[in-house]
């Protein structure tokens, strides 16, 4: 039944088994206001945006939207590497969605107060940080990788106390499912085998349907959320995107990005870009996204394992051939994704070489990795740039030039493949920074709302993304970031 707000809400999770949810009320909180709200996705969700522009009551969780049941999910997770019982501390889920062509959208609060899973945690999140993962995760959505959407942020009227207080904040996130490998490895450690299938078979309703008749339909899963995986993280690495904590409670089984706690764009091109200030090993750097999710994603098939096959060692040799596959998927998605941002259409033996050739010389000369290929892409060269000095860079833009005349297509489509696949702009760490400094010190909202707009197309290349493209003055100090606090 849809509602005057044009929810259609249902409660599926809640008919899996007891151990995977608690029932729990958002914590109201004193004077809500909305300070964002996203009126595109509200109607993309067939929401009436109108009638919910206002509705800070809604957005801080003070009134429950009809049809929801809010539950809080347990889940498990490897942190750094090292296993834990975890669950939402400070999320709840009001309900799920279903649009009006049939599509199913969690719709969670972040923030809004203790559960049963809270730990030492307060249940509350301070401003700054859920208006960065607004930010950050509509940009993801603009960038055209899979991610959860923000639909609103409402400050609480309350303070969270910190190292200092900070104004409290609630996010409205949108997920295609807030299903995690920490959820399996959850199922597979408290549970019986018979709630790791029923858990099984809901995510593959949910999001795998097409495989639901196969003669193996577990293998099948475990290969699709792998497929997904290298998926998306080729996506992070082609854009220059750092998630930060790539713990297993923060890889979806849906294969979205999640979680935007510590995550930043890297300026300079090095393998090594950590931002995250307790990543301090580089666990999580740049270059070792790909490796990690493949770390990842074994703890998925070992959690699943006990569901491939009767045999144990027939199960462990299915999934082994599964997870080695991880990385060749992860590869081909990449190094197509690499040639599309070279203008190329087609496939050569020596492409591999030639992309190479330009990282390695971007990593010598420390070049910016998002405006080397807007440059290539508009093929304007600012000469103070240190690469474009380079000989090596010139020998290099020779052979391009001849791979792309070895090709059928023109030097149009060829450009016009390259602006779709190189972003002119990306949400640089002191743009964030400025935009969120704004909003939370003066509750100035212009500039993030000016930045989100031009995020939107990041492949626009309109005159208006110019000013975003400029290089951030050379921080006298690495760029930090933190735990979504
Ligand atoms: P994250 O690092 O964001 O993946 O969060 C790890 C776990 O800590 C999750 O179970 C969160 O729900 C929980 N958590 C994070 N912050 C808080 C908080 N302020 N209060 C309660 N739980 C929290
Ligand atoms: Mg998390
Ligand atoms: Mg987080």
């Amino acid at each position: 039944v849809t509602t005057n707000e044009g929810w259609n809400l249902d409660n599926s999770y809640q008919r899996l088994p007891g151990i995977f949810y608690s029932r729990v009320q958002p914590t109201p909180v004193d004077d809500p206001e909305i300070v964002m709200f996203n009126r595109e996705l509200a109607t993309e969700l067939g929401l009436d945006a109108e009638s919910m522009e206002d509705s800070a009551d809604l957005f801080s969780g003070n009134r429950l939207p009809e049809g929801g049941l809010p539950i809080a999910q347990a889940y498990a997770g490897h942190q750094f590497g090292h296993f834990t019982m975890l669950g939402d501390g400070r999320a709840v889920l009001l309900g799920e969605h279903i649009t009006p062509d049939g599509q199913r959208a969690d719709i969670q609060l972040k923030g809004s107060g203790m559960t049963p899973y809270s730990r030492g945690g307060d249940g509350r999140a301070a401003l700054g940080p859920m208006l960065r993962e607004y930010l950050i995760s509509e940009a993801m959505y603009g960038l055209k990788i899979p991610t959860n959407r923000s639909l609103a942020v409402v400050t609480t009227g309350e303070s969270v106390e910190r190292e200092v207080a900070f104004p409290g904040a609630i996010l409205t996130r949108v997920a295609n499912s807030h299903l995690r490998v920490g959820t399996f490895q959850y199922a597979r450690q408290w549970g019986e085998k018979e709630d790791l299938q029923k858990l099984a078979d809901y995510a593959i309703d949910r999001h795998y349907p097409e495989i639901k008749n196969d003669e193996n339909k577990y293998l099948s899963f475990l290969k699709a959320v792998i497929k997904n995986q290298a998926a998306l993280i080729a996506n992070w690495q082609l854009v220059g995107f750092i998630h930060g904590v790539m713990n297993t409670d923060n890889v979806t089984i849906s294969g979205e990005t999640i979680d935007y706690g510590p995550c930043a764009f890297m300026d300079t091109y090095d393998k090594r870009t950590v931002f995250s200030s307790i990543d301090v090993r580089g666990r999580y750097a740049y270059g070792n996204q790909p490796d990690i999710g493949g770390w990842d994603l074994s703890r998925f098939a070992e959690a699943i394992l006990i569901l491939l096959d009767d045999d144990e060692d027939k199960a462990l040799e299915a999934a082994q051939d599964v997870i080695k596959e991880y990385l060749h998927l992860y590869e081909k998605n990449w190094l197509a994704g690499m040639r599309k941002k070279l203008g190329l259409f087609d496939e050569e033996e020596e492409d591999l070489a030639l992309i190479q050739r330009l990282l390695d010389l971007m990593e010598q000369h420390q070049a910016d990795f998002t405006n080397t290929f807007r440059s290539l892409t508009l093929d304007q060269f600012d000469k103070t740039v240190r690469l474009f000095q380079a000989n090596g860079f010139d020998k290099w833009y020779d052979k391009w030039q001849a791979r792309l005349a070895r090709q059928n297509e023109t030097t149009d489509q060829a450009r016009q493949l390259m602006k779709e696949n190189n972003p002119s702009i990306i949400p640089r760490n002191y743009l964030v920074e400025e935009a969120l400094e704004k909003a939370v010190s003066e509750e100035d909202y212009s500039v993030m709302e000016k930045l989100l707009k031009a995020l939107s197309n990041p492949y626009a290349y309109s005159e208006e993304q110019e000013e975003y493209a400029v290089l951030p003055p050379k921080p006298d100090e690495p760029y930090q970031t933190f735990c979504g606090t």
